[in-house]
């Protein structure tokens, strides 16, 4: 089980404000929060200002539920670079008296999962996870290749936290190119710059930073030094509660990491299909939003509101 981290005493100030404003819910669990009508206004306005702002690139919409086949997670190598953070889903297939057994293990809040055999499913931890065997399955692709908005699905990483900017369950707004290497780096330049305009533009201090994934363990480190060396993953990143910067939008270039696991070429001989992703997570901006601008969301300042469509 990962260890539990601590918020620091700012965290837990500003956690305190949005529980004691009603814009988070507490659940009992760190990291899990239901949240008030305030913050998903702002949420979901923010989510419709990135499909103004993607709409440039006419992207293809997909939408997926916030569960994953683990046949996914396993072929992608998920289990290999994040077992600390992955969530399995497990159901009950016993008889009557194991059932009688269980419920009685839950009712003293004991430990029942003896009882309980892994599924075919996982949590999703990145909301572009299951477009990539979604186009596998066309076939070829076409010039040019594609470019989907995934819309703001729900994604879980384990790792409770006091942070209220660090959740175990939250919306990541996900935007995938997929094509020829040059369109995707492209691609990815391109959203570099629009992205940090556009947190800016909302009125939030956002600066760009090469960064790394958290891989587990000792072989994690030098996959961590590579991807940094290679400059595969760039972080935006916004001074919420903590004493560091958050990173509320990452740049992943995978290369052909997907397009090799799931056969992703460009048609006609057109070669090796790389793929990129640009996701925003949603939460994360809401509360830097709050935080910069205040818990009173009608009392933000005007262009901030009118950006954000809000008035
Ligand atoms: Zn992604």
């Amino acid at each position: 089980m990962a260890a539990f981290q601590p918020g620091s005493p700012d965290q837990a100030a500003f956690l305190e404000e949005l529980l004691a404003a009603g814009l988070l819910i507490d659940s009992g669990v760190s990291g899990v929060y239901g949240r008030g009508s305030e913050f998903e206004r702002v949420r979901w306005a923010f989510d419709g200002l990135v499909t103004r702002t993607g709409a440039v690139d006419a992207p293809e919409h997909m939408a997926f539920p916030p569960v994953l086949p683990r046949r996914n997670l396993e072929q992608i190598g998920y289990l290999k670079s994040f077992p600390h953070l992955a969530g399995a889903i497990f159901s009950f297939e016993g008889d009557e008296a194991q059932a009688a057994e269980q419920g009685q293990r839950a009712g003293r809040h004991d430990d029942w999962s003896e009882f309980q055999s892994q599924t075919e499913l996982v949590l999703t931890p990145a909301a572009c996870y299951p477009v990539y065997p979604a186009i596998a399955a066309r076939g070829p692709l076409a010039p040019g290749g594609v470019t989907v908005d995934a819309g703001g699905s729900y994604v879980f990483r384990h790792e409770p936290s006091g942070d209220p900017a660090r959740l175990q369950m939250f919306h990541q707004r996900e935007i995938v190119r997929i094509g020829e290497p040059q369109t995707v780096a492209a691609w990815r330049d391109a959203w570099r710059d629009r992205s940090v305009g556009l947190l800016r533009s909302v009125g939030l201090e956002a600066d760009f930073d090469v960064a790394n994934d958290p891989f587990f363990g000792r072989a994690g480190q030098l996959l961590a030094r590579s991807q940094r060396a290679q400059t595969l993953k760039f972080e935006v990143r916004v001074q919420i509660a903590g004493p560091e910067p958050t990173a509320v939008a990452s740049f992943n270039y995978h290369q052909d990491h997907f397009t090799g696991t799931y056969g992703i070429a460009m048609e006609n001989g057109g070669g090796t299909a790389h793929t990129a992703c640009l996701g925003f997570g949603l939460e994360r901006i809401t509360l830097a939003l709050l935080h910069a601008h205040g818990l009173e969301v009608d009392a933000w300042p005007e262009p901030v509101l009118e950006r954000l469509q809000l008035t």
